[in-house]
């Protein structure tokens, strides 16, 4: 097990009026791979982007190793060493798939290192070296999010928090994806993962938190939430 855990303790985020997300609190120690599920709305991306410093939030505590975090802005998160997949994927459509991971390494001082990164996304997503040359708009609904992904993972994280990967893909691409990143977490990177995908999201996970109305209805490890009579019927329909 490498790397810091992450620790959030008293989170809590409001747009105006709305309460969306309320005494949040939750690890994710070195290596391990949690999970956050819910309906919608019920305030998993206002976690993540609290998290990352991109929505008005509380906080009673949020360390990344000795790191804390609570006054930090987004990019230095980033430097931190938390490379963060937002929903929607946010590429860069009129530029190449190359530049786009490129942009993806501005934390790093050295073009060596940044190569090697390059090299590393190529291998885990071999197409997106195929087509290293095309506009990033041209690619495919799947091969975006795989782009984002890459993008996040130029930056060496070791933490990624991933927001909705499976959003919108075939069930082929949704599996190409959890592969990857279960691969990445076998090679020790911690994985926040926020799916409104339960079954996808207790495959690739150890442990899971159920959001519900903007608070932590449940906690558990996959395996005991995948058995769990209320888990079963809500969110994984059977
Ligand atoms: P989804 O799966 O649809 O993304 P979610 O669980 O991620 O849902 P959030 O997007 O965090 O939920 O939304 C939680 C609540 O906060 C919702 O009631 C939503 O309408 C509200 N909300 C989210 N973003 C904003 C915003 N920028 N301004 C006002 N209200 C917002």
């Amino acid at each position: 097990m490498t790397g810091p855990a992450l620790t959030v303790e008293g989170l809590s985020v409001h747009y105006g009026g709305v309460r969306a997300a309320h005494g949040i609190g939750f690890t994710v120690a070195p290596g391990e791979s949690v999970g956050i599920i819910g309906a919608n709305g019920a305030g998993k991306s206002s976690t993540l982007k609290a998290i990352m410093g991109l929505a008005p939030r509380t906080v009673q505590v949020l360390r990344f190793g000795e790191r804390d975090l609570t006054r930090t802005p987004a990019h230095q998160v980033v430097r931190s060493g938390i490379g963060y997949v937002p929903e929607g994927r946010h590429i860069f459509p009129g530029l190449s798939v190359e530049k786009n991971l490129l942009l993806g390494a501005y934390t790093r001082s050295w073009k060596s290192a940044a190569r090697e990164s390059l090299d590393e996304v190529n291998t885990l997503f071999p197409v997106l070296g195929e087509m290293r040359n095309r506009l990033a708009g041209a690619l495919s609904g799947g091969q975006q999010q795989m782009l984002a992904i890459g993008r996040a993972l130029m930056s060496k994280p070791r933490l990624m928090v991933l927001d909705e990967p499976s959003m919108g893909l075939s069930p082929k691409l949704v599996g190409e994806i959890l592969l990857a990143l279960k691969k990445l977490n076998e090679e020790g990177l911690s994985i926040l993962l926020v799916e409104q995908n339960a079954k996808l999201t207790f495959e690739v996970t150890s442990r899971c938190l159920v959001m519900e109305t903007g608070e932590v209805a449940m906690t558990g490890t996959s395996d005991q939430l995948r058995g769990d009579p209320k888990v079963r019927r809500i969110y994984l329909g059977l």
